[in-house]
């Protein structure tokens, strides 16, 4: 088997387009508009890729849109420098080719409203990203009333279209089951890796003149440098950018070339140890679309001569033996596609899924009967953000966060799982995570921002006993345990909390502000 490469508006799988309004194409219309605004990256990307099918067919000249709003609620210099690198990737990657790339960073809240509408009433057709988080499925609903010609949304998220999963699955291992049931011929469907490569298009030389005067695009040099225009946006400032974690199409495929060579080979075993530290770090490439699931299957296969042709291919549920590649990379796979996917085919599933109501029946109960039970501590949003609790393990991890806009894997766990033991109640604690994860972690506000934190919280999860205090049967997690089974020392110095803000003792008894 190999790989189908089809060309026509067909290229694209008719389960990964979404036509978002009734309205019709516009063949005479000035160009074909791709509105980019989560799939940021200019190859093995199904949007694009749809777009360029439509500039073909029709015959006119392609608009990327790549926009960039200031007024969402965890904007902050360290998302927008994070995002600015990758439009300043993309403005360089689009110059090569017979497109116009119109990078538009939104200066004060809300002045991008019209920018969609206007452009839209000179173009043929929109086609934008289908992101099943945050406030982008609602920005594209708005949009699609707005918008006078068709406006479709593509799904480019993962290797299983969105729509493809039956169910939202409530375990990891029911997914897994079906995935291995139906995963393998979606894989045969792959996006191109650059779909504009010998591809003629009449060029379109500028934005119309009022439009651009409206709203002008920032400058390439602006994008690549940006401390500058970050000062003058309106955003959180208080989130620095992440120094050494530039964001970007081209820094994720280095990120992904280093992984291959230097953690793959010892994911498997040492994924899970923080003084190892060999996961991919990829996830917020992933997030922004720096970089495609496909693009990572590709190199991964490239690495091994793999092809879909080795697929083991009897549906087990086990977590590794199906892709018929060698352990490491089966174990990769298994949080790349099992997991990752679990989380994005929920949400496109479930609009709550952001909310403390989407726990299952039985998380929601444990934790209900188990609501009041005494905290031996209880720590308030901001004791909680400064790292001043009276666990060095805990600050250490929320250190890293507030440094590096990360946390290792198997600490991420622990972190979220003694927010739930020290926060005044569980809801509370669910809105402590998202607070903390979202406004610090780079790959935040994801469809895996809510199952991770709703994970700690007993989603896609089984009840376990002993019942305990404050978890009931939540699966629990103890920091002595973990620092029993990894060695820590090296971890905790590099991400000591800063002198000022350890406490002089624990603050008990407040309730989260
Ligand atoms: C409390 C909590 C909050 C979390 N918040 C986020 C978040 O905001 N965004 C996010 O992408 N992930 C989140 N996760 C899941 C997981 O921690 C990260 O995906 C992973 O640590 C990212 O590091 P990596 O890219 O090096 O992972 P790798 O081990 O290299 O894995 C490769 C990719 O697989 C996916 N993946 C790995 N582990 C998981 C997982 N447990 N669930 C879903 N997908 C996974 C990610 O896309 C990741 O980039 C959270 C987990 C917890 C417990």
């Amino acid at each position: 088997m190999s790989p189908e490469v089809r060309i026509g508006l067909d290229s694209v799988p008719a389960l990964r387009v979404r036509a978002e309004n009734r309205a019709a194409v516009r063949p005479d219309g000035a160009f074909v508009l791709y509105w980019m605004i989560a799939h940021r990256r200019p190859g093995w990307n199904f949007a694009l890729q749809r777009a360029v099918d439509w500039a073909r067919e029709l015959g006119r000249p392609l608009l990327v849109l790549e926009t960039l709003r200031s007024d969402h609620r965890w904007a902050s210099d360290r998302l927008h420098a994070f995002v600015l690198g990758g439009m300043a990737d993309n403005a360089a990657a689009f110059a090569r080719k017979p497109v116009l790339h119109h990078a538009y960073v939104e200066p004060d809240p809300g002045a991008g409203r019209g920018l969609l509408a206007a452009l839209g009433g000179e173009a043929c057709v929109v086609v934008t990203d289908e992101f099943p988080a945050y406030f982008l499925p609602r920005m594209v609903r708005a949009a699609a009333e707005r918008v006078a010609v068709r406006l479709e949304s593509v799904d480019a998220n993962g290797l299983l279209p969105l729509r493809a999963a039956d169910q939202a699955h409530s375990r990891a291992y029911l997914f897994r089951r079906f995935l291995q049931k139906s995963l393998r011929r979606h894989l045969l469907e792959r996006p191109l890796p650059d779909p504009l490569a010998g591809v003629r298009l009449p060029r379109l030389a500028r934005v119309p003149e009022a439009l651009r005067r409206r709203w002008p695009a920032t400058a390439a040099a602006e994008l690549r440098a940006p401390a500058a225009l970050l000062a003058t946006l309106p955003i959180d400032h208080t989130v620095a950018p992440v120094s050494g974690t530039p964001g970007g199409a081209r820094a994720g495929a280095a990120r992904l070339a280093h992984f291959l060579r230097d953690g793959l080979p010892r994911y498997a075993d040492e994924r899970g140890d923080p003084a190892a530290d060999v996961a991919s770090g990829l996830s917020p490439y992933l997030h922004f679309g720096h970089v495609g699931t496909h693009q990572i299957l590709d190199a991964l296969s490239a690495r091994d001569g793999w092809t879909p042709a080795r697929i083991e291919g009897t549906v087990t549920g086990k977590s590794s033996g199906w892709w018929g590649m060698e352990r490491n990379a089966e174990a990769f796979l298994d949080e790349l596609v099992t997991w990752r996917e679990l989380g994005y085919t929920c949400a496109a599933l479930r609009p709550d899924h952001a909310s403390y109501a989407s726990l299952p029946e039985w998380a929601k109960a444990t934790l209900a009967a188990h609501a009041k039970d005494a905290r031996t501590h209880v720590y308030d949003l901001d004791t909680f953000a400064a790292a001043r609790t009276h666990d060095p393990i805990w600050n250490a991890a929320q250190t890293q966060l507030l440094r590096e806009g990360r946390i290792h894997n198997y600490l991420r766990m622990l972190w979220g799982k003694k927010v739930l033991e020290w926060s005044a109640s569980p809801e509370h604690a669910a809105q402590i995570l998202i607070e903390l994860n979202d406004r610090y972690a780079l790959d935040g506000r994801d469809p895996n921002s809510y199952s991770g934190i709703y994970w700690c919280l007993g989603r896609f999860d089984r009840p376990w006993a002993p019942q305990r205090p404050v978890y009931g049967s939540i699966r629990y997690m103890s920091s002595g345990n973990t620092a029993r089974k990894f060695r820590l020392a090296g971890y905790l110095a590099r991400y000591a909390p800063a002198v000022e803000s350890r406490p002089d003792r624990p603050r008990q008894g407040l309730l989260p502000g």
